[in-house]
């Protein structure tokens, strides 16, 4: 039987793509190594940075959370936890817990906003507005959930958010751009890009690890996360790109690090030509493709669905 290239220890996992065997320990470690080079080769971070984690409260984040405050145990105050309530009830609740929990077991300060003090309404009342209109709850979500975590690192004056987007993540993303017909978008994958209407960097550490690993990473690390999806989780085409890059990944081992190199290729190749320019939002002054940015015109729509409800309900009950 394999033993650990390592250290010559109890085989633990192999990498099928490399076909490397590692221990437990081994493993951990070439997780926490794979980060700080990932960090280093794209300069995610400088020293001086004050560097907000966002921590949804899954094995993701958490294992991201517990990977920096490692990295950068002797720089105290550099790292922090951002996290956002978007106002599920029932469902937010127990994965903020593990996100508070986690924040304080690293001895990190952690700060919560919430879609309504952010924005005037939770998920849950915006959601018979989306269902009318057919937007998928992701794609709502993802749109202020990003601004919102914009406007946390803001209040915690941080200069750089980390968010724990994986290889997986950044290939299914980049593959469904493709699909949509998107190629404009694909620039906002590019690890290096800066966006001068928001002086902070955001960055992914994680985006050259696979999902499996950084799962494994959890569960050995005992980290306890949240299981349970969002019960509005309704992926579509997402989740049958992931099925097709597994399948893809069993078949042909490195198939998703093939994509990932791919991806970043053409990336830096269009985003030199000149791309889709932008204009400020009229109501926030954010960059957008129009007039108006997408969670400015989303808020606009819902705000003024979640008032007609509210009239309508304070009059059917007057
Ligand atoms: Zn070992
Ligand atoms: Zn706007």
């Amino acid at each position: 039987m394999a033993v650990c290239a390592g250290c010559g220890g109890r085989p633990f996992y192999t990498r099928r793509y490399s076909g490397e065997t590692l221990c437990a320990s081994c493993f951990r470690d070439s997780i926490v190594e794979k980060t700080r080079r990932t960090v280093a080769k794209y300069q995610m971070i400088a020293p001086g940075d004050r560097i907000a984690v966002a921590v949804s409260g899954g094995k993701d984040s958490l294992s991201l959370l517990k990977v920096l405050a490692g990295l950068y145990s002797r720089r105290p105050n550099h790292v922090l936890a951002v996290s956002v309530d978007e106002g599920v009830a029932g469902y937010r609740d127990e994965a903020l817990d593990h996100a508070r929990s986690a924040a304080r077991d690293l001895g990190v300060e952690h700060v919560v906003v919430s879609y309504k003090e952010l924005f005037g309404f939770s998920l849950d009342e915006a959601l018979d507005w989306k269902e009318e209109r057919d937007v998928s709850s992701c794609s709502f979500c993802g749109v202020f959930r990003r601004r919102a975590i914009d406007e946390a690192a803001v209040r915690v004056k941080a200069s750089v958010v980390a968010t724990a987007h994986n290889l997986d993540d950044f290939v299914q993303t980049f593959l469904m751009n493709l699909m949509h017909g998107d190629v404009a978008r694909l620039g906002w994958l590019d690890p290096a890009r800066t966006d001068s209407s928001f002086p902070i960097r955001r960055v992914k550490p994680f985006m050259e690890i696979y999902e499996e690993e950084v799962a494994l990473f959890a569960y050995q690390d005992r980290i306890p996360f949240q299981s349970v999806s969002c019960p509005y989780m309704h992926e579509g085409l997402r989740s049958e790109v992931r099925d097709y890059l597994n399948t893809m990944e069993a078949n042909h081992p490195g198939m998703k690090n093939v994509l990932l190199r791919s991806g970043l290729d053409l990336i830096s190749r269009y985003s030199s030509s000149s791309g889709k320019q932008f204009v400020s939002c009229s109501a926030c002054g954010k960059p957008s493709s129009n007039g108006l940015c997408n969670v400015c015109r989303m808020r606009a729509a819902v705000e003024e669905h979640v008032n007609m409800e509210r009239n309508s309900r304070s009059v059917g009950g007057g």
